[in-house]
C-alpha cells in the first residue's frame, strides 16, 4: 500500500508546471551555483562571501591582506 492517499481530482496543468519548474530552478541552481559569489563593494570584482577579497585584500572595510610584500621568485635551491 502507497503511503499518501489517491489524489481526488487530476492537478490543473499549472499545478505540475509550477511544481516540475520549482524542481528543476532548485536543481539547476545546486549544480551551477555551488560557490555563491558576492562582489566586492570596494573593487566590485566576484569574490567568496565571507572571505577577503583575493584581488585588493579588503574584508569587511579593513584590509587584511598585504600586497605590497613582494614575494621574489625562486631562483636558487639549497641543496
Ligand atoms: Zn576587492
Amino acid at each position: 500500500m502507497s503511503k499518501k492517499p489517491t489524489p481526488k481530482k487530476r492537478a490543473s496543468h499549472a499545478q505540475t508546471y509550477r511544481r516540475y519548474k520549482t524542481f528543476a530552478r532548485k536543481t539547476q541552481k545546486r549544480l551551477f551555483n555551488a560557490a555563491s559569489l558576492s562582489v566586492c563593494p570596494k573593487c566590485r570584482e566576484k569574490r567568496l562571501s565571507h572571505a577577503a577579497c583575493p584581488a585588493c585584500g579588503d574584508y569587511r572595510g579593513r584590509s587584511v591582506i598585504n600586497f605590497s610584500k613582494k614575494i621574489d621568485k625562486i631562483t636558487k635551491v639549497k641543496a
